[in-house]
């Protein structure tokens, strides 16, 4: 079993080990890595944890390449083939303030008390070249009972660093992990811890979360995290839904539409606040049905807002934005309307559409929207020969340009661009084939007799 764990390390980590004890050092890997090897999957970052100095670990790699960056908190990364290592020297640290560092941090000799100072304790095992476990937590166990638990006091833990209710939550929708109780206790009561955090740490372990395996469960056990820091969810998690077309309420529908779409971040990011405007558009008809009319584009306008207080990046915030607005959007299985579609939205977002609705239609009632889903499948095989046909689909893939449209007796102004597109509009709807010689004749209907 230890030899086996030791075959797993790479070169460098080795390497870094056996450096730092041939000097008289005591050094471990420490967080993460430690936590996926015993995961039995493979670490995405090495780091490890020392008895040296910051300035007697660079002292032990000498003429290596090192990055200073972390020094003022105790940490020299290493690289070794183009891989970083980052070592740090046993410490504690004080409170996160609302920064991505601690505000201080103090060296300690023990590396006990370096591990203290870590958050859960599947993240809290240190391991030594031979293969070697100190485990002062457990932490060894809870991964085998997948279950993530507080070092220590988990009030005073959360307290100290309100960040670390969204990393319990992320471990847990990533590793299907349970939350022990007393620390999803101490979740919920110190919720508000999370106003002081920055909202670009909440963002990257948000991302992280959205695209967990296990999403849906936590967004169902932890809405009253979410609603922390984006309050504008508290309405759609509490919307009830009388309507033919819905079986759940808003947030168990939002829910499922998460579970159902790609792990992909804008994707999910999407179908969160698909229906967030739904609340405030809701009307009750004389049959006691509910409507919803004009969601999508309010959804948009508070997607847009919410992505941006979390400072999402232009990017997902623009492109999950659209895809909230246009998730009700019409697209039939008709040639004509999806080369319309392909020419407004570009491919990629027209695909995520796709994605957007077949997830939405999993959020319902299964049996009412099988037809639905086999519909999606053709208009996707459609799209995808449309494309590889490479149909014309904007004015850019014209047969005929502005200057062809002068020549043919158009005057420059304007009218050229509406020669244009009412060429394209010709075009996409199968009216004219996108051929030099018909689209000018279409120019010389239109110009009538000289
Ligand atoms: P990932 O797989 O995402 O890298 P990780 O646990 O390695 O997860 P890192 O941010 O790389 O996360 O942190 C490395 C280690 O530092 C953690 O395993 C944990 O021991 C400790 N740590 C990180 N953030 C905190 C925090 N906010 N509070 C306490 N300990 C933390
Ligand atoms: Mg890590």
């Amino acid at each position: 079993m230890e030899e086996s764990r030791k075959m797993e390390l790479p070169a460098g980590a080795r390497h870094i080990l056996q450096t730092l004890n041939g000097a008289g050092y005591e050094a471990y890997l420490v967080g993460g890595c430690v936590r996926d090897l015993l995961r039995g999957i493979p670490p995405h970052d090495w780091d490890l944890c020392t008895s040296a100095r910051p300035e007697e670990t660079e002292g032990c790699f000498a003429g290596q390449r090192i990055i200073e960056t972390g020094l003022r908190h105790g940490t020299v990364t290493v690289l070794v083939d183009g891989d970083p290592y980052e070592i740090t020297t046993y410490r504690t640290e004080g409170p996160y303030s609302d920064s991505r560092r601690p505000d201080f941090v103090r060296f300690v000799t023990g590396l006990e008390e370096d591990l203290a100072r870590r958050d859960f304790t599947m993240n809290a095992i240190a391991m030594d070249l031979g293969g070697h476990l100190r485990d002062p937590f457990g932490g060894a166990d809870d991964i085998k009972a997948g279950l993530i638990r507080c070092v220590g006091r988990p009030g005073r833990r959360f307290q100290e660093d309100g960040l670390r209710i969204m990393r319990a939550l992320r471990f847990a929708a990533a590793f299907g992990c349970e939350i022990e109780e007393r620390t999803a206790q101490a979740i919920h009561e110190n919720r508000a811890m999370l106003d002081r955090v920055a909202a670009e740490r909440i963002n990257a372990e948000l991302r992280k979360l959205l695209v967990g395996q296990h999403a849906g469960a936590i967004l169902r056990q932890y809405p009253d995290i979410f609603c922390q820091f984006w309050p504008q969810l508290g309405p759609l998690v509490m919307l009830e839904q009388h309507s033919p077309w819905h079986c759940w309420g808003g947030w168990e529908h939002t829910i499922r539409t998460v579970e159902a779409a790609p792990a992909h971040v804008t994707l999910r990011l999407a179908m969160l606040l698909h229906d967030i405007g739904k609340p405030s558009c809701k009307s009750t008809d004389e049959q006691g049905i509910d409507h919803f009319y004009g969601h999508p584009a309010v959804s948009a306008r508070l997607a847009n807002e919410m992505l941006q207080a979390l400072r999402f990046d232009n990017h997902t915030r623009e492109r999950a934005a659209l895809l909230v607005g246009r998730h009700d959007m019409p697209v039939p299985p008709d040639a004509r309307v999806i080369r319309r579609r392909l020419g407004q939205l570009g491919p990629e977002a027209f695909f995520q559409l796709l994605e957007v609705k077949r997830a939405d239609s999993m959020g319902q009632a299964l049996e009412q929207v099988r037809d639905r889903l086999a519909e999606i499948d053709e208009i996707k095989m459609m799209a995808e020969q449309i494309l590889a046909e490479g149909q014309c689909l904007t004015l850019k893939d014209l047969a005929v340009n502005g200057r062809d449209v002068i020549a043919a007796g158009v005057a420059p102004g304007p009218q050229v661009g509406r020669m244009l597109n009412a060429l394209l509009d010709q075009v996409l709807s199968g009216q004219i084939p996108n051929e030099r010689e018909a689209l000018l004749k279409f120019i010389a209907g239109r110009q009538g007799p000289v």
